[in-house]
């Protein structure tokens, strides 16, 4: 194992054992589920909007670590940014996965990059992504629950 995947493999542990912005926000001005069938990893994503700026997140939800420590490392990502700007993040990370050969948008990404080595692992791209899915959805306003299939 390389240094730096040790070191992504820590910030991975960490986010997991200690997730950021993990509760439920009562005042929420948007909110979504997500589920991801196939690792049964759930999520509930809360929203506060401020304008076009998201100026409040918080998650909860049970699953795998990757799920987990990929959702703490959304609220952290996206809190205080423009939706569009949360878009973007998410381009970059649904790229990193997806397309792991291109150069990674590093300005974008932050912990997250730390989630790479998923994109070996084509089932666990559903993990990593479903907070992300359950974001979108969010933003959206749509009632219905996002889902990795
Ligand atoms: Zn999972």
């Amino acid at each position: 194992m390389s240094d730096l995947s040790e070191l992504y493999q820590e910030i991975l542990l960490e986010h997991n054992s200690k997730p950021r912005n993990f509760y439920k926000l009562e005042e929420a001005d948007r909110s979504a589920d997500g589920f991801n069938p196939l690792c049964g990893d759930k999520i509930a994503l809360y929203l506060k909007l401020d304008g076009d700026i998201i100026s409040e997140v918080g998650f909860q939800g049970s699953g795998c670590a990757i799920s987990r420590a990929s959702a703490s490392m959304l609220t952290q990502s996206v809190k205080g940014q423009s939706v569009e700007r949360a878009e973007e993040i998410f381009g970059a990370f649904h790229r990193m996965l997806t397309e792991p050969g291109e150069e990674p948008d590093y300005d974008a990404l932050e912990d997250l990059e730390s989630l790479a080595g998923v994109a070996e692992f084509p089932t666990r791209i559903k993990c990593a992504i479903l907070a992300w899915h359950t974001l979108k959805a969010a933003l959206e306003g749509t009632q219905e629950s996002a889902t990795t299939e």
